[in-house]
């Protein structure tokens, strides 16, 4: 088993990152796995050295520790690093006729729907606003064959979404930069992770992220979508309730293991369940297939 922590250091360690974060250490510690941690700071406008160092701070807290990924320095995989590689996937899926250059807007998608009717996806490659192969300024599009794409997940079971409704995604602007569906994929794949635990805010990007391992020819992980977090009123998690990062946690003064132990029971233990269970116990019974699809309830009072 091979899983991993994929953070965008646009902001601190949310609670909901934590507790995905922990998730992926309990699969990869328990079941003699490894678990790798992969920044995504292909935003970077938004993405700082200040809010790696909090993010790497408030695991480091937490006491989760990640396996070294291969050839990277501090055991940490940079996805802006990985650049090269996703340019050279990109011209790889052009020259094999399943990517093409298209100068298309939103506009051109929404006029071309307009005209073949919702249940055509946008096709851009039969269009006037194809670019010509050796256009360099142009975006690059995926082609997405007809059918439907299976989002095969652990804790919701299959969703499946029709070819149709995902249009031929964009997997490069037209400055040459990937987008993130394909330096995700790409990134998963190259790291042979296994199983993606991830928010469920991500289930929308699963489908062109199965897609582009389709292109590949490459054999998708096992996904597995964490429902999201709300608090104790049912309304999604926020400052509003309390604390909302680890380090509002910390600072706060709860204690890590309790934080720990908390997190771990969320949404699938009995919710209220006041046992403690060493960090070996809950790596042990951990299961994420047990992970309720409904949203789990953070209770900021539970942790006193
Ligand atoms: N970087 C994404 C986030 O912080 C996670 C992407 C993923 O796990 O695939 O929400």
């Amino acid at each position: 088993m091979r899983v991993r922590f994929a953070p965008s250091p646009t902001g601190a360690l949310h609670i909901g990152g934590a507790r995905t974060a922990l998730y992926n250490w309990l699969m990869a510690r328990g079941g003699g796995g490894r678990m790798l941690l992969r920044i995504e700071d292909t935003d970077r406008e938004r993405s700082t050295p200040e809010n790696v160092e909090q993010i790497l701070d408030a695991l480091r807290w937490l006491g989760i520790d990640w396996d070294d990924a291969e050839g990277t320095e501090g055991g940490i995989a940079f996805q802006t690093r990985h650049e090269p590689r996703h340019r050279a996937v990109i011209e790889q899926l052009l020259a094999e006729g399943k990517a093409y250059r298209s100068h298309a807007k939103a506009d051109d998608v929404k006029a071309y729907k307009e005209r073949l009717g919702a249940d055509r996806g946008f096709r851009g490659a039969e269009e006037p606003t194809r670019a010509a192969a050796d256009d360099a300024t142009a975006a690059v599009r995926l082609v997405v064959p007809d059918g439907e794409t299976v989002v095969r997940d652990l804790i919701r079971g299959d969703t499946t979404f029709r070819n149709v409704h995902l249009d031929d995604p964009v997997i490069a602007r037209g400055d040459g930069s990937p987008l993130y569906n394909l330096a995700v994929a790409v990134d998963d794949l190259d790291a042979g992770i296994t199983h993606v635990v991830r928010g469920e805010d991500h289930l929308s990007n699963t489908p062109k992220q199965l897609l582009v391992l389709q292109a590949l020819g490459a054999e998708p992980p096992q996904y597995a979508h964490l429902p999201l977090l709300h608090g104790p009123d049912g309304k999604k998690l926020s400052k509003r309730h309390g604390a909302a990062s680890v380090q509002e946690l910390r600072e706060a003064g709860y204690l890590a293991d309790a934080v720990i132990n908390y997190l771990a029971l969320l949404g699938w233990g009995d919710e209220d369940d006041e046992t403690i269970l060493s960090r070996a116990q809950l790596q042990e019974r951990f299961d994420v297939s047990r992970v309720s699809k409904n949203p789990a309830r953070f209770d900021e009072q539970k942790l006193r």
